[in-house]
């Protein structure tokens, strides 16, 4: 099967088609990201004017990738969910107006979802599984009994992970997205400044970052007011090293909790080289459980995600009609 994935949720326009679920053919990502920097995070109204500017190159690009056509695809998977109302809709209604013009399959995904079905890409999965989601507005573990099926046994309170290296990069000036650049600095620096573990009731799978943010933010100001010097890399260790270990403490209880097959890494966050280091690490004493970490192009957003995961709903049966809406807080349990 051939499907044609489209993501348009947030800032990036992308298209894919993946072959068996498995295969990438063709994988176009549009990033607007040099759009939005000047105003340090995304604006929705630009987002959607992007998004209706590039899509159909997008496409073009991606059928030419593949050389293919549409007529070749057996049903076209677009993201309905969760993301930026705006955005999600110029993605649905391409997604419905090719359908509609060749009669093929609808399939509204899950963004989440996709991120998690990115390891697919990879490695064929294997059950059970839990996938550890870090991005720009998720943190959750998430168990899969099987395909197509998602329960979410922890998620953070307030901020996402990505959220969070987004606005400790903010107070550091660095540029949007700042995970990139937090990541690179914290690799020059050492855990000097003793930021607090938020870790939550005993046995919680459940995640809190705003408390360190706050307390990044504090140090910042505090050094400010006692003239004091900051060392940049060593704030940005400080803080990963506490979003890492956290991050890596759950996932790791969780693993040995539900005696999983595998933990499949999601989401932006996912690139982030200190997380990836220390996971590795962690699992390398644990040799029944196997860890997948996709390829940094396919851990931010992309659409091969959303036709992998649509591979498998097709493959279910679960189709949309015409009447598909953008639910910008679709749940990953219920979709
Ligand atoms: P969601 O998937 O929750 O809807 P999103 O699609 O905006 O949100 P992604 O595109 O999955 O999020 O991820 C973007 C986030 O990943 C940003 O917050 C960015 O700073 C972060 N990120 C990217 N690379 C790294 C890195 N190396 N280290 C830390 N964070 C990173
Ligand atoms: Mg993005
Ligand atoms: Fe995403």
């Amino acid at each position: 099967t051939y499907i044609f994935g489209i993501e348009t949720s947030c800032d990036e326009t992308a298209a894919a088609i993946v072959k068996n679920g498995t295969e990438i053919v063709a994988n176009v990502v549009s990033s607007q990201i040099e759009s939005h920097k000047r105003f340090g995070g995304v604006v929705p109204e630009i987002a959607s004017r992007h998004h209706v500017e590039q899509i159909i190159a997008v496409f073009q690009e991606t059928l030419e990738q593949a050389g293919l056509t549409f007529k070749d695809m057996d049903a076209i998977a677009v993201t309905k969910g969760p993301g930026l109302v705006g955005a999600l809709l110029i993605g649905v209604n391409a997604a419905k107006a090719i359908a509609f013009a060749h009669q093929l399959p609808l399939i509204g995904v899950h963004h989440i979802a996709g991120h998690i079905y990115a390891n697919r890409l990879v490695k064929e999965m294997a059950f059970p599984l839990l996938s550890l989601v870090v991005s720009g507005g998720h943190t959750e573990i998430v168990y899969m009994a099987e395909h197509g099926s998602f329960k979410v046994i922890g998620e953070t309170r307030d901020d996402a992970a990505g959220e969070a290296y987004d606005k400790v990069a903010r107070t550091l000036h660095l540029p949007y997205p700042g995970g990139p650049h937090i990541d690179r600095l914290a690799a020059a620096g050492e855990d000097t400044y003793g930021l607090p573990r938020v870790r939550l009731e005993e046995g919680s799978y459940d995640f809190s970052f705003s408390g360190l943010k706050s307390a990044v933010i504090n140090t910042v100001h505090n050094a400010q007011q006692r003239g004091e010097e900051l060392v940049p890399e060593n704030l940005a260790a400080s803080f990963q090293a506490s979003v890492v270990e956290v991050l890596t403490e759950k996932t790791i209880r969780a693993a040995k909790e539900y005696c999983v097959e595998q933990v499949l890494l999601a989401g932006g966050v996912a690139a982030n080289e200190g997380l990836r280091a220390s996971l590795e690490k962690a699992f390398s004493d644990m040799p029944a459980t196997e860890l997948v970490i996709p390829p940094l192009s396919l851990c931010t957003d992309n659409a091969a995600m959303i036709a992998a995961a649509g591979t498998i709903l097709f493959e279910q049966g679960k189709k949309d009609g015409m009447d598909m809406n953008g639910h910008p807080g679709l749940d990953i349990e219920t979709f």
